[in-house]
Parts: structure tokens; C-alpha cells; sequence
């Protein structure tokens, strides 16, 4: 084995390459990955004291530190505070808590807390094969560690979404605690009015995973599901929603049971599954919510139609793009049926060659098992969309990866163009390049 000086050195010198490679080499069309500003950027790296820092403790009905068990939190305190509002004010809730450090968490507390709210530990979710999170599911969080029932949602494989009729049917008959929706393969709004009353009925708890969509759901793009009969937002403050990773849950509890589920949740994230909060994030997810405030209409309308322009014109080319019917997507990705050009692993790997980064994704009609070879590709439109591409930009991307897809060039060849293409789009839009930007526009 290398000594650890040497491995250090390979350590720095590795990360060097992958900031060069990904940032400025790359396309980057993976669905779940943000893009932060300068100023969120340049807020995390003035954040470096509070990133060493803990704030165990407990939370008031509003979100607020209540109580803490460490000394030298009076600025802590109030950072954490300011970042809980900024979030309740961007989503128009009366409750959220921050302390989550990522999707997966988010979801660990709220499953939990309601589960115990509930007292009841089954739980209905969208199918794994179509779209849902791993953490939802009975293999990964929701089922192996949490030890709730899962009972799917009936979906519709030709809508692309949950089949509202049969999955009421599903949540009267088996009365679960609580509803999930949303997704990772995340095409169209899930039905969460359609469902409501089951839901309610049921005496169940929607919860919504919004960790794919909530850039989108903060620009009023989206399906808004707290205003749609959700209970509680779970999310990722890092996928279309351009802050650092981290998790949220949200919610306005007006009634007893939902206040309930706030104690049971608060009580899920501390002291049950969290010790450090990562607080150094805090500061930086303000200002993304700032950003997205201002801009965050502009820029998820321009995703959204980035993302149809692509599925209009790759399917125009050949490519099987799904759910032509509907017109490809409401949301910031596609899905694409590349079986006859090989499929998802092999035109995956090509892409890369051509430094254009995605990923293969099993589509919820292929053999599950066979994970090695989807016929799949998900493409997310977020970071083309905020390093400023606009209709006719997608539509050349687009046929350089139609290029890749049908072989009519080699990706070394096609390599060439991607990078000239990236070098016209490396700045950040829609956001603040620094910190005073972001305050002389509030103090003009
Ligand atoms: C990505 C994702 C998560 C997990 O979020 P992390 O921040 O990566 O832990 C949860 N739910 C859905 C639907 C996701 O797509």
C-alpha cells in the first residue's frame, strides 16, 4: 500500500481533476444534481466556524429553537431561526425544520413521526419500479429500518402516474397511516387532490417527497401539494432546488393531529436520527432561497420547457422519448426508451465518453431484475437550464447526443463539440454571483 503522504497528494491532486472535469468539461444531465450559485458558494465557505459547531436540541411549534444543550449558541441559534423562515416564507408554511442533512433523512424523521402520530405502520407508496425513492420502499428506509408495511400505489403504466380510482380503492380498503407521493422518475404531478379523501377517510397522512421537484414547486411550476391536500413536504435542498445538500420538511400544522405529527417528527429528527445538523449549509440554503424568490419563476418555467423542447425534438429524430402523449413531461426530466439503439448502460457509457453525464434508468415496464441493462436514460434539464441555455441551445445539445445515439459520430469526435458548447455556458444565472450582489439588491 502507498504511504499516506503520497496518498494525500493523489487525494488533492484527484479532486483538482474531478473540479475541472465535472465543472468545466462536463454537460451535466443528471436529474437529481443541482447547481448553486457563487453566492450560495462563497456563503458556505464564510460558514466554516458554524460547520464544526453542534446545536443539539429541541424545536417549538413554529420551528424555532426552543431549548439547547451546548454553551456559545447565541448566534447558532439565530442562524438556524432565520434559515427555518426563509424556508417557511419561500413555500408559505407556518412550520419547517432544517436540521435534516439530506432527502433520505427528511424522509427517516417524517416516516417515523408519522408513523408513530398514526399509530399505524402501514404505508402506501408509488411502486419502486415506477419512479419512487429506494427510501420509500420496503428493500431501503421505509421497510429494512423503519419496519413499516408498504402497500403500493396502483400505477398506470401508460399515464405515467398513479391511477387515482384504483389507488383510493387501495387506501380504503387497507387504511394506512400514511400516503406517500412523488418521485424520482418524476414525469407528472402525482394526484394528490384526486386522493385526498381516501386519504382522509383512511385517517392517513400525506406526505409528499418533493426531494426532485422542489426548485420546480418553489418557482410555481409545479404541482403545489401543500395547497393540493398534502400534510407534510419531505425534500433534498440540493436537486432542482439549487442550495447545498441538505434535507427539509415542511408543513402548516392547523389541526391537532398535525400538530401532532410535528412533535412526533421534531422528536424523529432530534434526538432520534440526528446529532450533528450540519449547520454550515444553513447561511448558503438562505440565500438559495433568496434566489429562488426572485428568480426561481423565470428559471423553473425555462427548465420545464427546456425539458419538453428536448422531448419534442428527440422524439422528432427517432428517439423513443416516453409519454408522447402528454407531451413528454411536466417536470425537469425525460425519460427515454433507447432500446433499439442498445439501451440505457450502453448509450450511458457512450454519452460519458462524450463527457455528456447521465444516467440509465430502469423504466418501470422493463424486467426489474435486470438492472445491468435498462432500457432507460433519465435526463434532468436543471443545470443546462441555470447555466443559461435557452430552447435553441437544448435542441443542439440535443443533436449531439442524437449523434451518440445513433453512431453516426464516435463520442471522441462528439467530445469536441461538447466541450466548446460548455465553455459558452459555464457562468451561473438566475442567482447572485457574490454575496454583496445579493445585498445591494435587497438595499438597492
Ligand atoms: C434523491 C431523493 C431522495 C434522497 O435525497 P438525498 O438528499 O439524496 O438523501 C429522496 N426522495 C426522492 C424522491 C429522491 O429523488
Amino acid at each position: 500500500m502507498k504511504d499516506l503522504q503520497n496518498i494525500i497528494l493523489d487525494l488533492i491532486e484527484t479532486t483538482k481533476k474531478h473540479e475541472q472535469y465535472r465543472n468545466n468539461e462536463c454537460i451535466n444531465m443528471i436529474a437529481s444534481e443541482g447547481i448553486k450559485s457563487p453566492a450560495v458558494c462563497q456563503m458556505l465557505d464564510l460558514s466554516h466556524d458554524l460547520a464544526t459547531r453542534y446545536a443539539e436540541g429541541d424545536n417549538n411549534p413554529e420551528g424555532h429553537v426552543k431549548k439547547r444543550f451546548y454553551q456559545g449558541q447565541k448566534y447558532s441559534s439565530q442562524i438556524e431561526d432565520h434559515a427555518t423562515d426563509a424556508i417557511k416564507n419561500l413555500f408559505h408554511t407556518t412550520w419547517a425544520d432544517v436540521r435534516l442533512i439530506s432527502g433520505t433523512h427528511a424522509n427517516t424523521a417524517t416516516f417515523k413521526g408519522l408513523a408513530v402520530a398514526s399509530k399505524n405502520n402501514k404505508m402506501v407508496v408509488t411502486p419502486l419500479s415506477c419512479g419512487a425513492h429506494i427510501s420509500h420502499d420496503y428493500t431501503g428506509l421505509a421497510g429494512s429500518i423503519l419496519g413499516l408495511d408498504n402497500i403500493n400505489h396502483v400505477y398506470d403504466i401508460n399515464e405515467f402516474n398513479i391511477d387515482p380510482d384504483k389507488s383510493a380503492q387501495v387506501i380504503r380498503t387497507t387504511k394506512p397511516g400514511i400516503v406517500t407521493f412523488g418521485g424520482s422518475l418524476f414525469l407528472f404531478p402525482h394526484p394528490i387532490k384526486e386522493l385526498k379523501e381516501a386519504c382522509n377517510e383512511a385517517g392517513a397522512y400525506i406526505a409528499y417527497d418533493a426531494a426532485h421537484v422542489l426548485g420546480l414547486i418553489a418557482g410555481g411550476q409545479f404541482q403545489d401539494p401543500l395547497r393540493e391536500g398534502a400534510d407534510f413536504i419531505t425534500a433534498s435542498t440540493h436537486k432542482t432546488f439549487p442550495g447545498p445538500q441538505g434535507g427539509v420538511i415542511m408543513g402548516t400544522p392547523d389541526t391537532p393531529a398535525k400538530e401532532k405529527a410535528v412533535r412526533k417528527i421534531q422528536h424523529a429528527v432530534f434526538p432520534l436520527t440526528a446529532s450533528s445538523t450540519h449547520l454550515g449549509r444553513l447561511p448558503a440554503l438562505g440565500i438559495a432561497c433568496l434566489e429562488m424568490k426572485l428568480f426561481g419563476q423565470e428559471l423553473a418555467t425555462q427548465i420545464v420547457k427546456n425539458a419538453q423542447t428536448a422531448g419534442q425534438y428527440l422524439y422528432e429524430n427517432g428517439i423513443k422519448v416516453v409519454a408522447e402523449h402528454k407531451g413528454f413531461t411536466k417536470s425537469h426530466q425525460l425519460a427515454l426508451d433507447i432500446r433499439a439503439f442498445g439501451g440505457g448502460n450502453k448509450i450511458a457509457q457512450d454519452l460519458e465518453d462524450a463527457n455528456i453525464i447521465l444516467n440509465k434508468n430502469l423504466l418501470p415496464y422493463d424486467d426489474q431484475s435486470d438492472k445491468e441493462n435498462p432500457a432507460g436514460l433519465r435526463v434532468g434539464f436543471q443545470d443546462v437550464t441555470r447555466h443559461g441555455m435557452k430552447e435553441g441551445d437544448i435542441k443542439h445539445l440535443c443533436d449531439l447526443m442524437i449523434d451518440i445515439i445513433k453512431g453516426k459520430r464516435t463520442p471522441e469526435q462528439v467530445k469536441t463539440d461538447v466541450m466548446t458548447l460548455k465553455k459558452e455556458f459555464n457562468q451561473v444565472k438566475y442567482g447572485f454571483q457574490n454575496i454583496e450582489e445579493a445585498i445591494k439588491y435587497i438595499k438597492p
